[in-house]
């Protein structure tokens, strides 16, 4: 299977929004395009603010039990009522492995163990948006499984299939290479 981290998502029904600052965030002088590393980026003229736009990190989990996956029924958008790996932003204050075992407990209500980092993919939702994924397998070691968060449902899929209507061809392209790792 030919390894694959880069995905685009061009839907321009699915533009989140909001990334960009039309106002200085330190001192809300109007911000001017400026030509800067030969990139065109957002300048305040007023305090010498730079915006740099970088992609977000987030942190996705498979998480297994025997020959099962969880997944999750996606109750946000994009792609809302679509099945996805449970999944979340990394604070600014956390580490990407304390940013998994959060999401497992906020989204599913398990308590997990981290067994490897399996991949790293780049998203892309262009215009606004653009997610460096880091995927983690982990197991389950407690809790009460409970759907929270932004996921609606939550069910365990059997690995060998069909899965569900899913939300991110990243996850069914990881969920297929780890079956193949298994093996
Ligand atoms: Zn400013």
């Amino acid at each position: 299977m030919k390894i694959r981290q880069v995905y685009w998502h061009i839907d321009e029904s699915e533009n989140i929004g909001g990334d960009n600052f039309k106002y200085c965030p330190l001192c809300g002088e109007l911000l001017v395009e400026k030509n800067l590393d030969n990139r065109a980026r957002q300048t305040c003229p007023g305090c010498g603010f730079i915006h740099f736009r970088n992609p977000s990190p987030t942190v996705s989990l498979l998480i297994i039990d025997g020959n099962n996956v969880l997944l999750g029924k996606r109750s946000q958008f994009p792609r809302a009522d679509r099945w996805a790996t449970p999944s979340g932003y990394i604070e600014f204050d956390e580490d990407f492995l304390t940013t998994a075992t959060r999401e497992a407990k906020e989204e599913t209500n398990l308590d997990i163990e981290i067994i490897e980092i399996l991949d790293v993919t780049d998203s892309f939702f262009p215009p606004q948006h653009h997610f460096l994924n880091i995927y983690i397998l982990a197991g389950v070691i407690g809790g009460q499984l409970q759907a929270n968060d932004d996921m609606a449902e939550l069910r365990w899929f059997p690995l060998d299939g069909p899965l569900p209507e899913m939300a991110f061809e990243e996850d069914i392209n990881l969920i297929n290479r780890y079956i193949k790792q298994r093996r």
